[in-house]
């Protein structure tokens, strides 16, 4: 996990801490800014979107100014891969995501790359950065399709909605499930990493 080091103890006034699963002030704001990311992105790509925040083999932190959580970064420390990077839409465009992916490429020990998909605006900014998107292996992208697929299913089979286009998932029911999936994906891993601290005692 030290692979790449903690970064960034000031940007201006940027911290990033790293997330701790034993503060619940940053299991909140992770959940809500996960659910934040799902929602954008579905709403942009109207696509299940794809990338998890915490967990192995990631390497997560949390951005925070005077206070105030205003976004995460998480990079999977085996395959040296950007997995997410998520700022709330006031903090955008004041180069914080630039300086957290730089100091993150400048540090790694081998070619720092990006997990696609990514969205039109993190590419000019990979490219600008020389940090270049994953080959993606065929059976890791038909993973993804079969958890999509399982998700829409999920989707279809709770959703109560009349609505004209049959084989569409109903996109009131996607965003609920997405909500409830940032809860259910952050809180999974909590508890296993809280079930192994006290395991250790
Ligand atoms: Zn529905």
């Amino acid at each position: 996990m030290n692979a790449i080091p903690p970064l960034l103890d000031s940007y201006g006034a940027l911290h990033c801490p790293e997330f701790d699963a034993s503060n619940s002030e940053h299991v909140e704001s992770i959940i809500t800014l996960y659910r934040a990311y799902l929602l954008e992105e579905f709403e942009r790509t109207k696509e299940w979107p794809d990338g998890v925040p915490i967990g192995e083999p990631l390497k997560t932190i949390m951005m925070e100014i005077e206070g105030e959580t205003i976004g995460f970064a998480s990079v999977d420390v085996v395959r040296y891969a950007v997995e997410l990077a998520y700022i709330i839409p006031a903090y955008r465009r004041r180069g914080i995501t630039r300086a957290v992916l730089k100091n993150w490429r400048d540090a790694c020990p081998h070619t720092l790359q990006v997990k696609g998909p990514i969205s039109p605006s993190a590419r000019s900014l990979c490219d600008s950065l020389g940090i270049p998107e994953t080959s993606q292996p065929e059976e890791e992208v038909a993973a993804r399709e079969r958890l999509h697929a399982e998700a829409y299913a999920t989707v279809a089979a709770q959703c109560r909605h009349r609505h004209g286009h049959p084989g569409r998932p109903c996109q009131q029911c996607c965003r609920k499930h997405l909500s409830r999936t940032a809860d259910v994906v952050v809180r999974m891993h909590v508890n296993t990493v809280t079930a192994g601290a006290l395991h250790a005692l």
